[in-house]
């Protein structure tokens, strides 16, 4: 790869992301040059800036909060997991199409099952929130057949009509997966204990914050997994910890196992993270 590859990440707000770090350590692996910009986009501009920076020559773009949804309408091609998600954090040009992907779930199981050594094969998961990044990372959690599935959100009916989405698009019955959702009440989620245990909520980008849990949520748990990613441990992975859950971790592994699938999409290279893992950048 002698020409410099020219990325970017997308998304509002966008200075507190890590990505163009990531990306160049990955680079760096393989001596390639490349030009990696955050850029301040909405969903008002969101077209424009696609079209102006693939027609300068761009190879692809990460795409974060909050138009990975509305980011899907500006691809010819969407993947598997990008449809299953109903959203994508990548798009990249390749035979002079854009092509849209969903590298989140990917990134996710990755750290989980490669990195910390969890397999969610027959394990019950209760998965808390039902936003973008839940939608990101259900379908591949899906793919590892879990015995059991629960999405319990704050607004209970939207965990329902993201269960519903999620059915009339796999076939879980086939899979032998028992999946649920509800809101966050006590008697939903104390109906059943959960081998793993993830925190999809945007609570914990608030400091100090907590969701509010039941103690017995945590007894027998044996990872408690905070998406959110941040040097101290959250509120959620205190409680978890204090609470009975084996081990706890946040999200940086997933950044970072996301990041290097999204490279690989752009360069067909695959980076090793594990430098990333052990010493998160500072
Ligand atoms: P989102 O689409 O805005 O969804 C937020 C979710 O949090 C909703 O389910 C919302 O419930 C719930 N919530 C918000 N405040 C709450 C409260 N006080 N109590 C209980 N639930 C509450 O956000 P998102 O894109 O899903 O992102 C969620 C988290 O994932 C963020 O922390 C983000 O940084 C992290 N993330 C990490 C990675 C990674 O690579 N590590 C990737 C993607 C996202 P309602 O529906 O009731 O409002």
């Amino acid at each position: 790869m002698d020409k410099k590859l020219k990325l970017a990440v997308i998304g509002h707000p966008i200075s507190h992301s890590r990505s163009p770090e990531i990306h160049q350590d990955f680079a760096n692996q393989f001596n390639a040059k490349i030009e990696f910009r955050k850029h301040d986009v909405t969903s008002d501009t969101l077209g424009t800036w696609l079209t102006d920076f693939f027609k300068d020559g761009g190879k692809g773009v990460s795409i974060t909060l909050p138009i990975k949804e509305v980011a899907l309408s500006f691809a010819d091609e969407i993947s598997d997991r990008a449809r299953l998600a109903s959203a994508c954090n990548v798009i990249y040009a390749k035979d002079e199409k854009l092509f849209a992907d969903c590298t989140d779930g990917f990134g996710l199981t990755q750290d989980l099952e490669g990195n910390l050594k969890t397999s969610l094969k027959n394990k019950k998961i209760l998965i808390l929130g039902a936003g973008g990044a839940a939608r990101g990372i259900i379908p591949s959690i899906i793919e590892k057949y879990p015995a059991k599935l629960k999405i319990a959100n704050r607004t209970g009916s939207k965990a329902l009509l993201l269960k519903k989405d999620l059915e009339g698009k796999v076939n879980l019955k086939e899979k032998n997966i028992i999946f649920e959702a509800g809101g966050l009440s006590d008697d939903f989620l104390l109906s059943d204990s959960y081998d793993i245990v993830i925190n999809s909520t945007s609570v914990s980008t608030q400091v100090g914050k907590s969701i509010g849990l039941p103690k017995a949520l945590f007894s027998g748990t044996r990872l408690a997994y905070d998406l959110f990613y941040s040097a101290e441990k959250t509120v959620f992975m205190q409680e978890a910890f204090e609470n009975g859950a084996e081990k706890v971790s946040d999200g940086w592994g997933m950044l970072v196992e996301q990041g290097a699938e999204s490279f690989r999409l752009w360069t067909n290279l695959i980076p090793d993270t594990s430098r990333l893992l052990e010493k998160p950048i500072d």
